[in-house]
């Protein structure tokens, strides 16, 4: 059953300390109620009543794909950690007590993946500029302070340490005059990604705020501003009834009107986000001001491990007048054994998925892993000579001569990320690996 359908007046938050008085509560089981009182200690969750009475099936809770995106699993920690902490729970210990625990356990879900804190981080004239990322030739990362949350939390989330405030290095930005100064010495970037977080909960006179400098600099080779954001999925209501959505899809005309490319690469996990009322008439809205829209998520078990999913995620996106984007691999961090798939099953979803759709879906590259030397794809598995291989290829990577050269690994049918694969034909290193070593000389072709 789903709750009655209804369009929210204003934006309710859920968390976890609202969620025992919420009618949500009384639709969940038990077992369900108890991992979400003891895991919401460790993994941040919050929802909005959009999400809960619109997207969640509450006849099938724990087989719900947007339940198990939604709330936390009692599989999402380790069993002893959920025995610990469930103890110390209930042993009415001290709140300090109780944040020990929840800390020792975050500590071991491997908070910053792939180098993301300490890599990347431009500078100018010596100087480390603040939420900003510069990974990839053409593309730049800004983070803007006030757009390090969401509408609703993704449980997969791995920016789940900036949500709950354990995010040692200042990850993020308080204004855009870095990146314009930055910017400007830049010729080789042509894209501007503005991330989160998602930069949509932010007003649109705050956004505004950070973006028109960038448009005022007039920087000739910056052709592209892209938003990274899940507010289409978690809370359409941005773009049709808050407060200031007609400014922000007037900011969003203003963008076009500058000469620049507006892309809003959405997050969309799962084929219900695409079919409410809501989400169909702020994509059109959100068209209408010029901006394109382009979708991607990370595949994930318990959520959209089924290529009829991705198919039907594809192919409704496609109707709506999306493009189809990336699918990506989860990344090794928080509770990634409750999500993660081995990568040869990732690509058979992905194959399966792609090959059930028209030419205009297949826009789409994936299972791509966003992992340190770049995103790599993997192309798919085959046989050559005794040995059988994964085929893989950067669609990104720290060196643009990397991008597009086929390489190989072992075929592993438990690998579920690129640090768990090794070169095939009995090869050391991976051809980008050798290239660390200033004296080695690549010699794949
Ligand atoms: C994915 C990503 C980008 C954008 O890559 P595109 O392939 O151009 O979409 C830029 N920077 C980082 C760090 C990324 O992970
Ligand atoms: S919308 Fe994106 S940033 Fe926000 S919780 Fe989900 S995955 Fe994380």
């Amino acid at each position: 059953m789903k709750l009655p359908l209804f369009q929210p007046q204003r934006y309710e938050p859920i968390h976890r300390f609202n969620i025992q008085r919420s009618p949500e509560w009384g639709f969940m089981g038990s077992d369900e109620q108890e991992a979400v009182r003891v895991v919401s200690q460790v993994l941040p969750f919050r929802t909005n009543t959009y999400v809960t009475r619109n997207l969640i099936n509450w006849d099938r809770n724990s087989g719900d794909p947007m339940f198990n995106l939604t709330f936390p699993q009692r599989e999402m920690i380790d069993e002893e950690d959920f025995s610990t902490l469930q103890e110390v729970l209930n042993s009415g210990a001290s709140r300090d007590e109780v944040k020990e625990v929840v800390q020792s356990i975050r500590r071991r879900l491997n908070p910053h993946p792939a180098g993301q804190l300490s890599h990347n981080v431009p500078e100018l004239n010596g100087r480390k500029l603040e939420g900003l990322q510069h990974k990839y030739r053409e593309t730049v990362l800004f983070f803007p302070s006030q757009g390090q949350t969401c509408h609703a939390y993704c449980t997969y989330c791995f920016r789940w340490p900036q949500f709950v405030g354990n995010s040692e290095v200042r990850f993020q930005s308080r204004s855009s005059d870095d990146l314009v100064r930055y910017l400007r010495e830049r010729e080789e970037v042509t894209d501007l990604l503005i991330t989160g977080g998602d930069p949509l909960v932010m007003k649109a006179s705050l956004l505004e705020s950070y973006l028109a400098p960038v448009l005022e600099a007039q920087i000739e080779h910056l052709k592209t501003i892209r938003l990274g954001s899940k507010a289409l999925a978690y809370w359409p209501f941005r773009f049709l009834t808050d407060p200031d959505s007609d400014d922000l899809l007037r900011l969003f005309e203003r963008v076009v009107k500058a000469g620049k490319h507006l892309a809003l690469m959405a997050h969309f996990s799962h084929p219900v986000e695409l079919s409410t009322a809501p989400v169909e008439e702020a994509i059109r809205r959100v068209r209408s001001a010029g901006a394109e829209i382009r979708m991607q998520a990370p595949l994930v078990r318990h959520v959209n491990d089924s290529s009829d999913v991705w198919a039907a995620l594809w192919k409704q996106g496609v109707h709506l007048g999306l493009v189809p984007y990336y699918m990506f691999v989860e990344r090794d961090t928080g509770p990634k054994g409750y999500f993660e798939i081995p990568l040869h099953r990732a690509h058979l979803i992905f194959r399966e998925a792609f090959n059930q759709v028209s030419g205009l879906a297949r826009t789409v590259r994936g299972p791509s892993m966003s992992a340190f030397p770049g995103k790599v794809h993997l192309i798919g598995t085959a046989q050559i000579g005794r040995e059988k291989v994964f085929v893989l290829q950067f669609l990104q990577a720290r060196d643009p001569n990397w991008v597009g050269r086929p390489f190989f690994a072992r075929f592993d049918p438990e690998a579920c990320w690129l640090d768990d694969l090794t070169p095939a034909f009995g090869r050391k290193h991976f051809f980008f690996e050798r290239e660390y070593e200033p004296t080695a000389v690549s010699t794949v072709a």
